[in-house]
């Protein structure tokens, strides 16, 4: 088992995500701790950063910026689209998720802000961009990754025996993964809060 945190090693942490207003936007208490693999991008850079070094069983505060965090706020990122842009069956409602196929083939996230009977706004910044995160975080366990595991880029649950089917793009949206984290073809389902 791995003594500190770092790349390639699977963490599980507990955290709170709050902004500088001091409202909890997130929380893994109550829920599941959060596995990530770190050195991957499975969270945002500034906390993976400051968890590197990091024993089971400390506590830390981290303040990220957008930068280090969900990006700064981009204005162009909002589009409007006609509702025929979109599945017939698509569940449509402010705040929900959707993955958008770029000319480059490029997949990324967009998120819907306002809607109406004919058009849908979509903002393709991540509803987190331009809010500083502040993280209180206790780490739980660490353990070293599979193959299989460091192939993906992704732990597969927190002993490692989890499966998943990384259709979950819509069932996450402000936690503290990264956006970079489920694009890959795997053949099992996973559970990822
Ligand atoms: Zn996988």
């Amino acid at each position: 088992m791995p003594d500190i945190i770092a790349a390639n090693v699977v963490v599980t942490i507990e955290y709170t995500l709050t902004n500088n207003e001091g409202e909890v936007l997130d929380s893994s208490v109550g829920d599941e701790p959060l596995t990530y693999l770190q050195g991957h991008g499975n969270i945002v850079p500034g906390l993976e950063n400051a968890l590197a070094g990091k024993r089971v069983g400390e506590s830390l505060k981290v303040s990220v910026s957008p930068e280090e965090g969900y990006g700064v706020r981009d204005p162009a990122g909002v589009r409007a689209l006609p509702r025929n842009a979109f599945p017939a069956d698509a569940e449509l409602a402010i705040g929900s998720q959707f993955m958008a196929e770029l000319e480059d083939d490029e997949v990324v996230p967009l998120w819907v802000v306002e809607l109406d009977d004919e058009t849908i706004h979509v903002d393709m910044n991540h509803p987190l961009a331009g809010e500083t995160l502040n993280f209180q975080v206790e780490i739980v366990e660490l353990r070293d990754a599979s193959a299989e595991e460091l192939s993906h880029g992704h732990p597969h649950g927190r002993d490692g025996h989890g499966h998943h089917g990384h259709d979950d793009h819509d069932g996450h949206d402000h936690d503290a993964h990264g956006e970079h984290d489920d694009h890959h073809d795997c053949d099992h389902d996973h559970h990822k809060h």
